[in-house]
């Protein structure tokens, strides 16, 4: 997926978490699709979700989006992340346990506070972009 360079370390492989639980979400939620590896219904909400990530206010200092104080995803979406996790988040061990294990580590740090001023992924590449 293009998009996914927009990212970059953290946020990128946060990212990837992020499609990894789609693609287990999808298979069982929304088998009657064409082949490819997710519909579009959930293509659309990762593109959505990469959006979120590169403009974070925290950047690449991103909490765990459960952890965090600023909730930026609009309801329909939050709804919608908060389905997949549940659903893939406990099958995510097996075929993915590096993912899983960072993921589960992050959640036990301390909720940060407000966010720093011009931290995001997005700021960083238009500055880059001049
Ligand atoms: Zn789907």
């Amino acid at each position: 997926m293009a998009e996914a360079e927009l990212l970059s370390d953290q946020l990128l492989y946060e990212f990837r978490t992020m499609q990894a639980m789609v693609e287990i979400y999808c298979k069982v939620h929304h088998p009657l699709k064409p082949a490819r590896d997710v519909c579009l219904q959930c293509s659309e909400f990762l593109s959505y979700a990469n959006t979120r990530l590169d403009r974070c206010p925290y950047g690449q200092q991103k909490p765990t989006c459960n952890k965090c104080p600023v909730h930026c995803y609009k309801p329909q979406m939050k709804q919608k992340a908060r389905e997949i996790m549940m659903f893939a988040g406990p099958r995510m061990l097996l075929p993915h346990p590096i993912m899983a294990i960072k993921h589960l580590l992050a959640e036990r740090k301390p909720a940060p506070g407000l966010p720093p001023e011009k931290a995001s992924n997005r700021h960083f590449r238009k500055v880059k972009q001049g």
